[in-house]
């Protein structure tokens, strides 16, 4: 017998399939992904109720976030740019997510 048979639940889903320069170990593999949730019935979801922030998930280091929606560690203050495309990024990141290039 179902005692769950609906409810929300996550669902992960990739953002953007071009994969991205990972700004921690400079890996280009890392992928945007997004994390909503969905109002599910009968493990069939139905639709979305909670869009999540993207977020970069690199298969060498995990989840690195970035400087995407409310990540940690993005404030307004203390936030650089990538000094060749202007993306901002990161102080604490080697690598621009966006162009790729050391920083
Ligand atoms: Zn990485
Ligand atoms: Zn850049």
């Amino acid at each position: 017998m179902f005692f769950f048979i609906g409810g929300v639940q996550p669902k992960t889903v990739l953002v953007d399939d071009q994969p991205k320069v990972c700004p921690i170990c400079g890996l280009g593999q890392a992928r945007m992904k997004r994390v909503d949730h969905y109002l599910s019935l009968f493990f069939i979801p139905l639709f979305r109720v909670k869009k999540g922030e993207p977020f970069l998930e690199c298969p060498q280091c995990g989840v690195s976030g970035g400087p995407y929606g409310t990540g940690p560690g993005l404030r307004g203050d203390g936030t650089s740019r990538c000094p060749h495309c202007g993306y901002p990024v990161e102080a604490t990141f080697r690598y621009c997510p966006y162009c790729g290039r050391s920083l």
